[in-house]
This record gives C-alpha cells, structure tokens and sequence, in this order.
C-alpha cells in the first residue's frame, strides 16, 4: 500500500473535523500531498467519519485520477488538485460547512478582522470567493483566486463554506479550526452592535509576531 503514513496521518486528522463540530454527516473533507512523489491523499466519498480507516483513503495524482483506491474519492477532490496545482507552497486542504462561518458565506460577506487571534492567525479578515457548482474544479479556482489577494489560510466560499490550506494537513485543519472560532466570536460580537476595526498597522504587526517570533 502505498503512502502508508500520510494515509494513517489524514485519517488521523479527519477525526478532528467531528471533534471541533466542523461537520455534519459525512460533509467536510482533509487532504494531503506527499511533497515526494506529488501525489495527494484524500477521504473517500460519502464515508461516515467513524468509518474511516487509513485504508480506504484515497490516492490520486495531481490531475485527481485514482492511482490507488477501494472508493470513489471525495467529490471535491478536483478542487482539492486544481489548489495544489496552482500553490506548490501548499501540502495540505480543508474542506467545511462549519456553521458560524457558513453563516457569513451564505450572506457572500468576508469575516471583518476585528480580533487580535484573527490579526494573528489570518493577517486580515477571512475572504469570501464568488458561488461556484460543486463537482469539477470551479471551486478550486474561486478559493485560489481569493487566497492570492489575501494574507488569509482560509477563504469562505458563497453560499456554500470554508476551504482552508496549510503548508501540511494538519495545518490545514487548525486554520478550519481558527476560522470558525473566530466566526463564532464575530458573529456574537455582532448581535450586540458594531464590532471596532483594528487598524491595518496593528493587524501587520500583531500577524508578524505571530509568524515570525511567537511559540517554541
Ligand atoms: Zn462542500
């Protein structure tokens, strides 16, 4: 079997998704390319997350033909290979409907960066790319067209959810995680009246620290 520990590693991580409340059925999806060999492993549509074993994840090459599969593979998966096409800087791909920050993407509107955790994590408010059909690589597109005008990991899709990216899967899947904590906190802010912007000099600074000096 090929892929062994990026297969036990996006199965590992796809438990994360149920555990933070980001999904709901068999709704969201992680994916992961091996820097090596480019290919990229990715869950198995329509497999509840339970089910999910590092077996039956699937690999596909970066055009998203099965080169090693027992299932169909996720239907965003062209999405998921037209991102990592176009970004060689990414190894890793979420996929959510999670709630709060759906709420924003069913209204088209960006998440407002009005949080230090969001100036930190994001360097900006979290986009929303146009609609786009599921299915093919439409998707794809919109979520790299919005993150390349953005400091932003993760970009809200209209009418629809998130899609997160990462240096590698687990990366990925804390961006998903951020985004909706910050969604919550926005939208709460928002029932009691007019959240204060952060001016852009702080939100530069704050998301510099955070990348360049802040943890171990
Ligand atoms: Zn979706």
């Amino acid at each position: 079997m090929r892929l062994l520990h990026l297969r036990q590693q996006v199965c590992a991580l796809h438990a994360r998704l149920p555990e933070n409340h980001l999904v709901a059925w068999t709704s969201g999806n992680v994916s992961a390319r091996d820097p090596e060999t480019g290919l990229v492993v990715i869950k198995p549509s329509g497999v509840k997350f339970e089910d999910l074993t590092p077996e039956n994840m699937v690999v596909v090459d970066l055009d998203g033909k099965i080169v090693e599969a027992d299932h169909k593979a996720s239907s965003d998966t062209a999405s998921h290979c037209y991102i990592y096409r176009q970004r060689p800087d990414i190894n890793g791909v979420v996929h959510t409907h999670s709630r709060y920050a759906t709420a924003f993407a069913a209204l088209g509107r960006e998440i407002p960066c009005v949080l230090t955790a969001m100036a930190d994590e994001f360097g900006g408010p979290i986009p929303c790319g146009g609609f786009a059909l599921i299915g093919g690589e439409e998707i794809g597109k919109v979520v790299v067209e919005t993150l390349a005008k953005s400091k932003s990991p993760a970009a809200l899709l209209q009418n629809h959810g998130v899609f997160t990216i990462g240096a590698n899967a687990e990366a990925a899947v804390k961006a998903a995680v951020m985004t909706e904590d910050v969604a919550a906190t926005v939208w709460l802010a928002l029932q009691l009246g007019q959240p204060l912007p952060i001016a852009d000099e702080d939100i530069a600074k704050l998301h510099h620290r955070y990348t360049h000096v802040y943890g171990q």
